[in-house]
């Protein structure tokens, strides 16, 4: 999205992941407006909520789409932690289990 500084007339503009942040941040605090900052003066221009909205229709559903797929990539870490975790504990709670690991570390050892 391009955007022309009020105060300095320089033109700039934000990404698509700043769009999504700034849609983000509006609706979550109920404001009107997000304030993009100059990348010269340093100046908060004001850009309204409905603009930005305007410029990235689908926001919410990209948001979805984020927020799923981070969820998604937990899941999978927790999940993979967790086997780890299954096969460690079913090697100490059962001796057998262990005594094979043992024997076959040996096999491999002695080919
Ligand atoms: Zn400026």
């Amino acid at each position: 999205m391009q955007l022309r500084c009020s105060y300095c007339q320089t033109m700039f503009a934000i990404s698509r992941d700043e769009m999504l942040s700034a849609l983000q941040y509006v609706t979550e605090e109920d404001l009107l407006y997000y304030d993009a900052h100059c990348p010269k003066c340093r100046r908060a221009n004001r850009v309204e909520r409905a603009k930005l909205q305007r410029a990235y229709p689908n926001w919410q559903e990209v948001l979805k789409e984020k927020a799923k797929e981070a969820a998604k990539t937990e899941k999978e870490a927790a999940k993979a932690l967790k086997q780890e975790q299954s096969a460690a504990e079913a090697a100490s709670a059962s001796p057998e289990a262990s005594e094979l690991q043992a024997k076959t570390k040996k096999t491999v050892k002695k080919a």
